[in-house]
């Protein structure tokens, strides 16, 4: 079958803990589970690698991101056991600063900003699964790029190779207060780097519709974004939280549960906004 890569779709929000990697890992596995013929593949951006550990790539230092963007070798992807495809992260990933072209230019700081929009263009893959991948543009329908919580460099890479932004965001007090940071960097992107970047959607995370803290924040949210909201709301669910210790995403590891019910309902909508 033929792949056209459809969508970069970076996971974006500067707070930790709202669940970020886990919509990455559930988004891409219900997404599987609802087309066998996607392929989708994943990138761990995030220097602590908890994508990694969920998919079970973290073998080694030299196959991975940091190495495919500082050292212009192959992008490394592996296959998982529910046939999402990965690239794995790295630690190193913290220090990328010191190993980017970059300077007191705003020249040189942006070439520092579009190095993985680069790699991912211009690097062939380093095929670890047999299956003779290229690149990543012609091999894959969507990606899905796992980012660390901040707006700092490894953000703003993901924000320059991607076309749209997916923001999870969770029902508590300060969730708005960082959604404007993250509004106001994306509004500098645009202007200077990637003036197309769009919003895939934002998602309510973590939600409890027994607090009324959770109802406000996600009315805030709808007045804020409007129709970008998902009306797919994934609740806090225990079996969610328990499912990496398990090494399984959580459509495997308990089909179910209410978290994967809302994760497949998540796919079922990405795929038909994207239809
Ligand atoms: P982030 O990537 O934004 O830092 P994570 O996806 O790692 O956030 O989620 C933080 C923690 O919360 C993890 O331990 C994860 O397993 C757990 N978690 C994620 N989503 C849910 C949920 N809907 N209900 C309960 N626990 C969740
Ligand atoms: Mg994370």
């Amino acid at each position: 079958m033929k792949h056209e890569l459809q969508e970069i779709v970076a996971v974006v929000n500067n707070k930790g803990g709202v669940g970020k990697t886990a919509t990455v890992q559930s988004l891409a596995s219900g997404m599987v589970r609802l087309n066998h013929n996607l392929r989708i593949l994943v990138i761990d951006l995030d220097p602590q690698c908890n994508l990694s550990s969920l998919f079970g790539v973290r073998d080694n230092e030299y196959d991975n991101i940091y190495n495919a963007m500082c050292k212009q070798s192959g992008v490394p992807v592996y296959k998982c056991k529910n046939g999402v495809y990965a690239v794995p992260g790295s630690a190193q990933m913290e220090n990328i600063e010191q190993h980017l072209p970059g300077g007191p230019s705003l020249r040189e700081q942006m070439k520092s900003y579009t190095v993985l929009l680069s790699c991912l263009q211009d690097n062939d893959c380093h095929d670890m699964t047999g299956e003779g991948l290229k690149n990543v543009f012609d091999d894959f329908d969507y990606i899905f790029i796992d980012c660390p919580p901040s707006l700092e460099l490894l953000t703003l890479n993901a924000l320059c190779a991607a076309n749209s932004l997916l923001v999870p965001v969770q029902g508590e007090y300060y969730a708005l207060e960082g959604l404007s940071d993250l509004m106001n960097t994306v509004r500098i992107v645009r202007r200077s780097m990637n003036p197309s970047l769009d919003i895939e959607g934002v998602l309510l995370t973590m939600f409890d519709g027994r607090t009324n803290l959770s109802i406000q924040v996600a009315q805030e949210v709808k007045r804020f974004f409007g129709s970008k909201v998902y009306s797919t709301v994934i609740p806090r669910n225990v079996r969610l939280s328990e499912a990496p210790s398990h090494g399984r995403p959580i459509t495997a590891y308990d089909r179910n549960c209410r978290g994967a019910d809302a994760y497949i309902a998540l796919a079922d909508e990405f795929l038909k906004r994207n239809a």
